[in-house]
């Protein structure tokens, strides 16, 4: 565990940590809250479920099947990774179910990388519109996950587009406040961008 990051992390101010907690066992979760740090991120809902304990706050973080969003509505406190109009509609009938209104991120796929998912970027503005209808979803913001690279310039440049995504949306849609960007590779560049929510596994738990 990464007690010199852990400390650096809370110096900062209006920053969320997401300690991503996939491939991590349930002890080393236990340990890790210990530190103060409870909010955990997992990437796959099967493996969320074998470790989720009510205690924390949990993240969703990775590519949701529709037909898994029935486990987990009521355990998540937040879905970073909606990603189509078919899953917010899923979200939105199990939230209904439950009564209750889930918070999401729309991830926005700003790499290069045709393996990541996400929405395209010019695809955003409709998609809020589009799912504002939605009385059981919440919109808190963005998600993103930067090219990886060595080329520092260009994860700063997707950052930076993000951003401006961001405050644009913020300014239409007044209950916008998180802008989730940033890993163990590259949390400080989103910082220095305007991140307000990193989620960082490897340099946190080793
Ligand atoms: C695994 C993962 C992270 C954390 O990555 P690290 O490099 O271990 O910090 C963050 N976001 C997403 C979407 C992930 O899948």
């Amino acid at each position: 565990m990464n007690t010199r990051l852990i400390e650096e992390l809370k110096s900062y101010k209006n920053l969320q940590v997401v300690a991503v907690s996939k491939k991590r066992t349930k002890e080393q979760i236990d340990e890790m809250a210990k530190t103060g740090l409870t909010t955990f991120g997992e990437n796959r809902v099967q493996e969320f479920l074998e470790k989720y304990d009510p205690a924390y706050t949990w993240h969703i973080i990775g590519h949701l099947q529709t037909n898994k969003v029935k486990y987990i509505i009521g355990k998540v406190d937040m879905i970073e990774s909606l990603d189509s109009e078919k899953l917010a509609l899923e979200i939105e009938k199990q939230a209904s179910k439950q009564d209750l209104v889930q918070k999401v991120l729309v991830q926005i796929k700003i790499s290069n990388d045709p393996l990541k998912t996400g929405l395209a970027y010019e695809e955003a503005a409709s998609f809020l519109e589009k799912i504002s209808t939605l009385k059981h979803i919440q919109v808190k913001g963005f998600m993103c996950v930067a090219t990886h690279t060595e080329d520092m310039d260009l994860v700063a440049k997707e950052f930076e587009a993000m951003h401006s995504l961001y405050t644009e949306m913020k300014a239409i849609y007044p209950q916008i406040d998180t802008l989730s960007m940033g890993m163990s590779h590259d949390y400080k560049i989103a910082i220095e961008h305007g991140s307000n929510m990193v989620r960082i596994g490897t340099a946190l738990f080793e």
